[in-house]
Formats: structure tokens, sequence, C-alpha cells
């Protein structure tokens, strides 16, 4: 088949939401590392790794072998029966995890684990109502749609009851038109009038991503989840923090997102990163919150032998070459970069970002902030001319990402950001 027919046939049998990037959306046939080949026979870099999922890069090695020993010896169990795969993949993460977290459900999403962790959290305190944040992003279940703060994901109005969303702690855009640090992160403080005002006033749980994803990569100030998970605890709310995107060194330095703020989560999300492309999530929680859930539940999927051979293998290579350093030490770089591309062009608002997470939001004009995703948009196209994949976000669809797998060579780095200058220098 040629790229041609794989993109007709796309919009004839795949639902129309089932949307591609690019005008002429990129036909990828093979990959290794951080390079992706395309049927056409172009080749790219990729700067965004199948939304920061590719984590250590496509194919790699350990985790191709693991995954293909394991599909020639046994291939599914369902979670029915124990398997050394699914205990040492937990035990793992337990000891990875911050604070006392320990007993994991598999899921085989990002969505999933939300979804558990909620239902974690109303078994476990006896109460319904859920608090989000605005900006945010929990997937597209029911209930993951209603959490999630974009109008355009919510596609059915109504939702699932019991949720409120809070302010999003974006110091770029305020939703109180102050400046940190003399707002006193009114953001976290809000939390207080937010669960008197529109709740019972006993929460089940306050529901955040540590960097908001989806959002645009928008890094809450250093305060604010002391300050937020404070006021949600003193009502006897949980904190459930998503590390769906921050999770596996992703923010540097650190194995979750969640570590810089200095507060350990009751419950915690994870999924993308964690097999280097696998479906697998997971929800983990502290081992008396885990134990409140007694009654029946099942994923036929969870915690599949397959999926728990590459979730292994990936946390083996991630412990062995030191990703959360790698991710630190490689993020200078990008940053310096980034920070040079806003010097050179007013079009771009904002840098941000951490470890090798990073964003440009882009502006028509600084004063105004007007959100330019025209733009974006150019940028995207731009860039993938010169062999750069790239990825999109913000509520205002003006935010460029970049996250590529953290085994990134040095050499292919520079590389990338020399097309991304390039592509940023043919912005009209
Ligand atoms: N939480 C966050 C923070 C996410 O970014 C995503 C996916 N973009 C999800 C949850 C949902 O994950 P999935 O698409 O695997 O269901």
């Amino acid at each position: 088949m040629d790229a041609k027919t794989v993109r007709a046939k796309h919009g004839e049998f795949l639902f129309p939401c089932v949307a591609n990037y690019y005008e002429e959306p990129v036909v990828i046939t093979r990959a290794e590392g951080t390079r992706v080949h395309a049927l056409d026979g172009a080749e790219y870099l990729d700067f965004f790794g199948g939304i920061l999922t590719v984590s250590l890069g496509h194919c790699q090695p350990d985790v191709v072998e693991a995954i293909s020993n394991q599909v020639r010896t046994l291939g599914h169990t369902s979670t029915l029966y124990p398997t050394e795969n699914v205990v040492v993949a937990a035990e793992t993460l337990a000891r990875l995890s911050p604070g006392e977290l320990k007993k994991t459900f598999f899921t085989n999403s990002g969505s999933e684990a939300d979804e558990t962790a909620v239902m974690l959290a109303k078994i476990h305190t006896g109460s319904s109502e859920i608090i989000a944040l605005r900006h945010g992003y929990s997937g597209r279940t029911h209930l993951a749609v209603t959490l999630t703060a974009h109008s355009n994901y919510r596609v059915i109005p109504t939702g699932v009851p019991g949720i409120k969303h809070a302010p999003a702690p974006y110091c770029y855009r305020c939703p109180f038109g102050l400046e940190y640090p003399s707002c006193e992160v009114r953001c976290a403080q809000d939390l207080q009038e937010l669960i008197d005002t529109t709740t019972s006033g006993q929460p089940a749980a306050f529901l955040a991503e540590p960097i908001l994803g989806v959002g645009g990569f928008i890094i809450p100030p250093k305060e604010y989840f002391q300050i937020a998970v404070g006021i949600v605890r003193e009502r006897g709310g949980l904190f459930i923090c998503d590390e769906v995107q921050t999770g596996f060194g992703r923010t540097g330095g650190k194995w979750f997102g969640i570590e810089h703020f200095g507060v350990d989560p009751d419950i915690m999300t994870f999924a993308k990163g964690v097999a280097n492309g696998m479906p697998v999530g997971g929800t983990i929680a502290k081992a008396d919150i885990a134990d409140s859930w007694t009654g029946a539940t099942i994923s036929t999927f969870g915690g599949n032998p397959v999926a728990m051979a590459a979730t292994n293998a990936t946390l083996r290579v991630m412990e062995r070459e030191n990703i959360p350093a790698r991710a630190e030490r490689l993020g200078k770089t990008i940053r310096d970069h980034l920070d040079g591309l806003k010097d050179k062009h007013s079009f771009i608002g904002d840098v941000r970002g951490m470890g090798l997470m990073w964003a440009l939001e882009l502006v028509e004009d600084r004063k105004t902030k007007e959100p330019a995703a025209g733009k974006t948009n150019q940028v995207m196209e731009a860039a993938k001319k010169h062999g750069l994949l790239l990825g999109k976000g913000g509520r205002y669809g003006n935010t460029i990402r970049m996250a590529p797998p953290m085994l990134i060579a040095e050499t292919e780095l520079s590389e990338a950001l020399e097309r991304l200058s390039k592509a940023c220098d043919e912005v009209r």
C-alpha cells in the first residue's frame, strides 16, 4: 500500500475523531531510537515519542528482546492467575514510587488508571466529590473526559456528577491576573473557597498532574502542591497524582514529577512511558487505601505477561542508564537553545519545561498574549519539512510540545534543535 492509500483508507474506515497531525499525515513504517521512517521514504527525528510514550527510544533492543521471549513462552493469563512478571513489576514500582505508595492495579491505559484511582478514592473515603484542575487532562472514558478541563474534549456536556474544577496554576496566564510570588499562590489558596462553596465540604480527592501535559506543559509554582494538598487533606480528601506524562524520569533529576514539589501522593497513576510504547497503565496506592477495595473487579488484559515483560525491561534499562539524571542533563541543552529562540522570535511568548519535556507557547503579541494557533501549525509543518516531528498542546492550540526519547544521543538532540531553529525562521 502507498501512503496516499493508507491516508484514504484511514479516512474511510476509522472514526473521524481519530485525528492525525499534519495536513498530509506521516505514515510511519519503522523506527529505531529517535529516528522514524515513513512509507514515502522520508526520515524524521521524533521529538514527541508517540506522546511522551516511547520513553527509551523506538524498538529499544532490551525491551524488544524481553517482549519477543515472553510472547513465545506465555502470552496471556488474565488477572485470575499470578505471574512472576506482574509481581516483579509491582515490586519495582513500589520501590521507585514516592512516599508510601505500595500496591498496584495494572490497566491498559492512562484513562483506566485515572478511572481506577477515582473509584478507589471514593471507596476509601466514602465521599464522592472530586476536584480536578482547569486545563487538566485525564483521558477518554466518560469519567476521564469529565475530569478533563478542555471544552473540545468534553464531548458529552453533562459528564459524570460530582467533579469540580479548580483554577489552573498557570502563571503565564494567571486566572487571577496576579504575578508570582506576590500572588502568594492564590490559585492554591482558592481551593479553600472552592471546597466551601461548590462541594459538600468533604471531597473524596484532588486529582492533578504535577505538570499539566495536554494543557501545554504548565508548571505550577513550587509551593502549589503543598498548599493545595494541605487544604484538601484537612477536609479528609486524598491526593491523586497523575504521572501519566511526568513519570519515569521525564521531569529530570527525580523518578516522578511530584517529587519536585515536596508532597507525597496517596494514590498515583502512570501509563505512557512505563513500558516504552506497549499499552500499560496502572494505579499505585498506599497499602491501607488499596486494601479498602474489597469488591470485585477484573481487568482481562491488565498486568498481561507480555505487557509486564515490556514494563520490567523498560524499568531495568531506566535504572541502568539513570534516566532521571540523563533527562536533567540533556534538558539544560534544550532550555539554552529555546531561550535563544525566544530572544530571536517575538512570537514565542513563553518557554517552559523540566527535564525532557519542553514547551513553547506562541502568541501574536507578547503584551496581549493573544494565542497564535496558526503559527503553531506553521512551526509544526516547517519542522516536518526539515525532518523533525513535534507535538502540540494547550487549550488554545498554541503550544509546541517537545519530549524526545530519553536515550536520545546528544548529536541527535543538537540536530533536532537546529531543525527547530530553521522551522522557527520560516514562520511569517
Ligand atoms: N492522564 C494524562 C496526564 C494524560 O496525558 C493522558 C493521555 N494523554 C491520560 C491521562 C490518558 O491516557 P490514555 O490516553 O493512555 O488513556
